[in-house]
């Protein structure tokens, strides 16, 4: 689990915000502000913040579902920011998307084959009986039944119609899928059968994700490594493990302090997050975090801190690191 097969380098996407009769621009959303990161084949990253902190535009960036403004992508050694339409297009059948609500991501009027079978033909994958058998296996695969090829989405519940965007996303035998909050509109019993399918398929097919989710405590298990997010940058990234057990950002702890953890071993001092997350259009200065941080000291009001490495592969942006690099 060495290769790298996604490589992010100060990734950016800036918003316009205009206003006035001539709609001139009169300011911008960082939605991403500058974000590095890699990963390696057959791992998991968890991207973990709360709503408006960037994960699902990084994700939509990742796919080039939308430009960047600044920064570069390289998937399977391709720059992706570089790439022409046509090119990228055929990128993407080696990258899919499982996206939060499976039912509006599904075409209401088609039925499942059609659903599945799509990203073949988008891709000139197959003939009409290979595309078929193809469905039909996938749907075994994903714990549905070859006879629910026939029926529409709204004949599923909403854990069955995960799964079938979850089929979808397989069918082109992807490299790397990028899960944004896949189980998030899902009842909590559900969540983890949807969960325990993804690590099977992950073994199963050699793949790699991307997790985005809100809580911690989704991607616990999931995840190799976990990254998390605030006003459109990396605040932690670490181990699963070391970020669970020893949360440095205080970002990450209040986060953490939200999860019940089920370790009684485990101690940690409870944070709680107050105040609503800042607007992205007009974000704090120098630590993005400081107007909820109870930590905050003087030069955090002022001075950006540096995303640095602290432990090895632990790496944090707060200025009370300053004096341990
Ligand atoms: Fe809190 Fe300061 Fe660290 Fe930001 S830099 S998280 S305000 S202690």
């Amino acid at each position: 689990m060495s290769e790298t097969l996604l490589k992010v380098d100060n990734l950016k996407k800036h918003f316009p915000i205009t206003g006035g009769i001539l709609q001139r621009q009169v300011g911008e959303v960082k939605a991403v502000d500058g974000i590095s990161f890699s990963v390696k084949k057959g791992e998991t990253l968890g991207i973990v913040g709360e709503s408006g902190c960037g994960k699902s535009t990084t994700g939509r960036l990742l796919m080039r579902l939308i430009d960047p403004t600044e920064g570069k992508v390289v998937f399977d050694d391709k720059e992706l920011t570089d790439l022409s339409a046509s090119d990228m297009r055929k990128v993407r059948r080696d990258m899919q998307m499982v996206f939060q609500d499976p039912f509006a991501s599904l075409n209401p009027r088609h039925t499942v084959e059609r659903i599945l079978e799509e990203p073949l033909i988008v891709h000139g994958m197959g003939n009409a009986k290979e595309r078929k058998k193809k469905v039909r296996e996938l749907l075994e695969v994903v714990g549905l039944s070859s006879y629910h090829a026939k029926r529409y989405p709204h004949q599923f519940s909403g854990g069955q119609r995960q799964r079938i965007g979850i089929a979808r996303a397989l069918m082109t035998r992807p490299k790397l899928i990028i899960a944004d909050e896949p189980v998030s509109a899902l009842d909590v019993s559900i969540q983890s059968q949807v969960l325990n399918l993804m690590e099977d398929l992950q073994k199963e097919f050699d793949l790699t994700y991307i997790f985005i989710a809100h809580d911690l405590g989704v991607v616990r298990h999931i995840s190799d490594r976990v990254a998390v997010m605030y006003l459109g940058r990396m605040v932690e990234l670490a181990d699963s493990e070391a970020l669970y057990q020893k949360p440095m950002h205080p970002y990450t702890q209040a986060l953490l302090s939200a999860v019940p953890i089920p370790d009684p071993d485990f101690e940690m001092e409870r944070k709680y997050l107050t105040g609503d997350i800042p607007s992205p259009s007009n974000p704090p200065t120098g630590c993005a975090f400081h107007t909820r941080c109870s930590e905050c000291m003087d030069i955090c009001k002022t001075d950006r801190p540096e995303f640095r490495e602290i432990e090895e592969g632990h790496y944090v942006a707060c200025h009370l690191f300053n004096d341990k690099g």
